[in-house]
């Protein structure tokens, strides 16, 4: 961080990163701080993007790049403690 930083972005989540690069595009200078030391082990896990989620990555300009790893769901199960949900 230093005294040309305009905006000050706590967390480096995907919230605070597409904040960073939506300033970034702007013009506005940004530093982002994260508490953590390293990205999170989330080996096979997945992230699932909604409509309205590939619209802000649109906007952002990097949706292009991640549809060519993104794998469409047609429909999806959810397992928790009260029973099983179909989407
Ligand atoms: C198991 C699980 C599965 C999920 N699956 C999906 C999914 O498939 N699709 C989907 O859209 N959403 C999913 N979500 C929800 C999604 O993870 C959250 O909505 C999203 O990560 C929120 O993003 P965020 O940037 O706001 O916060 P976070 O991803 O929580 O990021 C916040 C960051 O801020 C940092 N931080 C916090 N406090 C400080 C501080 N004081 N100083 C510096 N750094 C700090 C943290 O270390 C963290 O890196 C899932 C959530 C969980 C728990």
């Amino acid at each position: 961080m230093d005294d040309n930083d305009d905006v000050v972005i706590i967390g480096a989540g995907i919230c605070g990163l597409a904040t960073a690069l939506a300033l970034h595009k702007k013009g506005i200078k940004g530093v982002v701080m994260e508490r953590s030391e390293s990205l999170r082990n989330v080996t096979g896990a997945g992230i699932a993007v909604r409509p309205n989620g590939w619209r802000a990555l649109d906007q952002l300009g990097v949706a292009e790049i991640l549809r060519h790893t993104a794998v469409p769901l047609n429909w999806y199960l959810i397992h928790c403690f009260l029973g099983l949900f179909c989407f």
